[in-house]
């Protein structure tokens, strides 16, 4: 399997899996992609079904990485998906399913159901790729005898994944930068709260603009970058998309029982990370009827689906909302899938790109290109805190399900889009002990509390403050590697 970037640079280079594994992205600023997907064969689908999660892992992944060994793929991928990694489920009997399939109910002639992805760690889908790269890095790391300083910024979901999935791992530290204060108590706990030595938890005096800038100086510091072997783990890492490719195959399983029926997907979006590995299943060949794009009231995506202009937000005009893992102002995946809407033309994207970054957008409507959208499977929606609200408070007395901010997001969106006899499944993304503030509002009682984080807030907890200044950051890393 080759790899090449959507800008064009490496076009006749070989980068291999592992080659693009610990870098961002590609030399010309572009992002990395298969130079082509592999197509999966009906044999294949129909063995598949009955595959562990962890083996039908082992048999996607294998197609992306060959240059991996079978053996060591197998082993990390029966290491990363076990039912005690993904252990916080609700129903007892789903603990050893990975990504429990819970159906909802009948709406608009057919079957509505949340694909739990939530159940690891740190309760948000994003432990569903994060686990695996941890081991894959360590893995990684180990061969080439190299080590890895992952430094970062988080307002939440993706630092306690990461911190998580990198904690006690080999040749790794991390250094994640919190906006001091600035976190509820329940996100500041599961991350504070880990003592791992190769764990740094940085709570900078400012908000997450500020840690996002002190990320961006010193990731701009090309040599400090260099000496301090300074990486990071963010949504646009290939490993993570490839990860996530697996559940929307397991996901159609549960939900079909035979290959000639097909399935929608309905995904809570904000970097276009999740519903991109949506859409390399369905290049692969998954029969996905409908991949729907629910954004929140920051509706970047929205407007493209809809109108075909892709207008970047400015950090005025973006919205903190009640589904802040959502609250982008551009999608910074959303080019893979630009590159694939135009019929993989390098030439064409880095023209786009540029327009992105000169003119704060780019506009499809008037090109053919626009009217494939719809070969693709894309449609899309938004929803809005009151939307949220009454979501939460519908499915909690309907059907007795208490979900988070963004899964509510998605069913919102979902319900708009549903077609008779095409089960459509709801990617649920976190669970809804994370955003409790709105499910007090909306149901008048706390949110569920998996066993394993009772008292969580009481543990003992590890943090450095910092003020926000790169140079204290760049400091505080050399002094302790
Ligand atoms: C990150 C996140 C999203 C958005 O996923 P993308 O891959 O960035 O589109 C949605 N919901 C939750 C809970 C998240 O943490």
């Amino acid at each position: 399997m080759n790899y090449i970037s959507t800008r064009g640079a490496g076009f006749g280079e070989r980068h291999t899996f592992s080659d693009i594994l610990l870098g961002g992205l590609a030399k010309d600023g572009g992002l990395y992609l298969p130079a082509e997907y592999p197509r999966i064969t009906a044999q294949e689908l129909t063995a598949w079904r009955s595959l562990s999660y962890a083996d039908l892992a082992y048999e996607i992944l294998r197609k992306f990485s060959d240059d991996i060994s079978d053996e060591d793929l197998r082993a990390l991928t029966r290491r990363t998906y076990t039912a005690n990694t993904y252990s916080n489920v609700r129903h007892h009997e789903s603990a050893s399913q990975i990504t429990p399939l819970k159906t909802l109910g009948e709406e608009g002639g057919t079957t509505v159901s949340l694909l739990e992805l939530s159940n690891g760690p740190t309760l948000a889908f994003k432990d569903m790729a994060m686990q695996l790269l941890g081991n894959l890095f360590e893995y990684t790391l180990a061969k080439e005898g190299q080590t890895l300083n992952i430094l970062g910024a988080t307002s939440g979901d993706t630092g306690s994944a990461a911190e998580y999935a990198m904690r006690g791992k080999q040749g790794v530290r991390v250094f994640m930068l919190s906006p001091h204060q600035k976190m509820s108590a329940f996100q500041t706990a599961q991350m504070f709260s880990l003592q791992d030595p190769n764990i740094f938890n940085l709570a900078v005096v400012g908000n997450f603009d500020n840690c996002q800038d002190i990320v961006k100086a010193v990731s701009n510091d090309h040599a400090f970058k260099a000496a301090n072997k300074i990486g990071t783990v963010n949504s646009i890492n290939w490993a993570r998309v490839v990860a996530q490719v697996v559940y929307y195959f397991k996901g159609y399983f549960a939900a079909t029982k035979s290959n000639a029926e097909r399935v929608s997907f309905t995904v809570p979006s904000g970097n276009f990370g999740n519903v991109c590995a949506g859409h390399i299943a369905r290049m692969m060949g998954l029969p996905i009827e409908q991949l729907v794009v629910a954004t929140n009231e920051n509706d970047v995506l929205d407007e493209f689906f809809r109108t075909g202009i892709y207008r970047v937000r400015t950090a005025a005009e973006t919205y903190h909302t009640t589904s802040p893992s959502m609250d982008i102002s551009k999608a910074s995946n959303f080019e893979r899938f630009v590159f694939d809407l135009l019929g993989r033309d390098p030439a064409r994207v880095l023209q786009l790109f540029r327009d992105v970054e000169e003119k704060g957008g780019f506009d499809l409507a008037a090109s053919g290109d626009f009217a494939r959208v719809e070969e693709f499977g894309f449609v899309s929606g938004r929803s809005s805190h009151a939307d949220r609200v009454d979501t939460i408070r519908d499915v909690f007395e309907r059907y007795g399900t208490m979900i988070d901010t963004h899964t509510a997001d998605g069913l919102k969106v979902a319900r708009e889009h549903l077609k008779p006899g095409v089960p459509m499944i709801v990617l649920e993304t976190a669970q809804p002990i994370k955003f409790g503030e709105t499910i007090r509002e909306a149901l008048e009682r706390e949110p569920e509390r998996p066993a394993a984080f009772i008292g969580i807030e009481e543990l003992p907890q590890k943090f450095d403050i910092v003020a926000a200044e790169a140079g204290l950051v760049k400091a505080y890393i050399a002094e302790r590697i």
